[in-house]
């Protein structure tokens, strides 16, 4: 007989470190929009991993290619070329109009070497230790100690204390707050273009305009977050895109794999070489079977246009979730870009994210206390946007 769900749990809660609260769902398989618990039961996926399968579950075209490579060649470390990574770094570089990529295992440890690029870029100018580095509150860049150090969440930082010095936070969209905090010593300003885990709060024009001329003032770097909100999950290819207003260092990560473990940081101008050899490395970073994997991302975004479809179906996520903030007094707030958007409660959404899961079949993920975040696979049609609000006002409903 087929294990039980409830004992995989019991298995999975004895063998794992403690840090993770989570829903009694085992599941087992994807296709398409849906995902299959070990009990076969389907559920639609609004969730996406939190924002990573952006093509959906089991791409014919992706699968094929990640199978090819896994019979070729895993890993071979960064001291020779290998071709999957060179084609993922040209497509990637042109995609983001950057001059230079460093691929790495993770959001995190990108968050990581844009810092590193930022304390570099620094002291080549005057040797110095004391830069300083201007962050965002309620921002989310990762939980290693350096990700963590600029991560503007007291609840995250305050059991891991001394981080990071030097950082200093600002209100995200407050550019009166950069400006107070800006001085010689600043050597880069770092933020997510659209804050992600802190409930979907996308950059206005002129804030983000005006801290990248308080960079240019100050001979600072701007490093843009692009881990969540990047590889086309808001209609363009990048979000800063949308503004015209490029940073020095960009993170990418979540989508650029869609599923396998790569991220990437990339830097142009003045930044493009502020590290040199044997300042920044790792041994699986770029590794051929997971660029592979996001080479052939690149690609499909190209050949299916997927920008242009998250646009075309965002703008109608937008208008079907008007209706329920319309419909229920409880929604407070309706924000985002493409399909990257979050509806506000009065209240925290837990029941209701807890009722669309178990009840609804529904994957929908919290950003925030108070925020349901809708960052499904870009590859969704109307029809899955129709059935999710369906599932969503019965999720609202039962735990009124
Ligand atoms: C998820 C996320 C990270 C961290 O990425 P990991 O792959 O979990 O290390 C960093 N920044 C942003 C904006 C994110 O959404």
């Amino acid at each position: 007989m087929a294990k039980s769900k409830e004992a995989w749990i019991s298995e999975g809660e004895a063998a794992f470190y403690k840090t993770y609260n989570r829903f009694p769902v085992v599941f087992e398989r994807g296709e398409g929009l849906h995902l299959y618990d070990t009990d076969g039961t389907e559920y639609l996926d609004f969730y996406a991993g939190i924002a990573v399968n952006a093509l959906g579950y089991g791409d014919p075209e992706y699968t094929e290619c990640v199978k090819e490579q896994a019979e070729k060649l895993l890993h071979i470390s960064n001291y020779f070329y290998n071709t999957p990574s060179v084609e993922a770094g040209e497509k990637l570089t042109a995609a983001a109009q950057m001059d230079k990529v460093f691929f790495t295992n993770s959001g995190t440890e990108a968050v990581e070497g844009a810092i590193k690029i930022a304390r570099r870029y620094a002291y080549n100018k005057d040797g110095g230790h004391d830069h300083e580095i201007i962050a965002m509150k309620n921002s989310f860049h990762g939980r290693s100690i350096g990700a963590l150090s600029v991560t503007g969440n007291d609840h995250y930082q305050e059991p891991f204390k001394p981080l990071l010095s030097g950082i200093k936070f600002a209100q995200f969209n407050d550019l009166d707050s950069v400006k107070a905090l800006f001085n010689e010593k600043t050597c880069a300003v770092i933020m997510e273009t659209v804050q992600g885990e802190g409930g979907i709060y996308p950059a206005r024009k002129e804030f983000i305009e005006g801290v990248r001329a308080l960079c240019d003032e100050h001979d600072a770097l701007l490093i843009l977050d692009e881990i969540q909100c990047g590889m086309g999950r808001t209609g363009h290819m990048f979000a800063w895109q949308h503004y015209g207003v490029k940073p020095d260092v960009m993170t990418v990560a979540k989508a650029l794999g869609n599923g396998v473990p790569i991220g990437a940081f990339l830097a142009c101008g003045k930044a493009a070489s502020a590290m040199v050899p044997g300042d920044h490395g790792t041994t699986y970073g770029g590794n051929p079977f997971v660029c592979a994997a996001a080479s052939k991302v690149l690609d499909i975004f190209q050949s299916r246009d997927l920008t242009a479809h998250v646009t075309e179906i965002g703008e109608y996520l937008w208008e079907r979730l008007e209706e329920v903030k319309a419909e229920y007094p409880a929604v407070k707030a309706h924000r985002g870009m493409g399909l990257m958007q979050g509806l506000e409660f009065d209240q925290p959404v837990g029941p209701i994210v807890t009722n669309a899961l178990l009840e609804q079949k529904l994957v929908l993920i919290s950003a925030g206390a108070n925020i349901i975040r809708f960052i499904p696979p870009l590859v969704i049609e109307k029809s899955h946007v129709d059935e999710m609000i369906v599932r969503l006002k019965k999720a609202i409903e039962n735990t009124r």
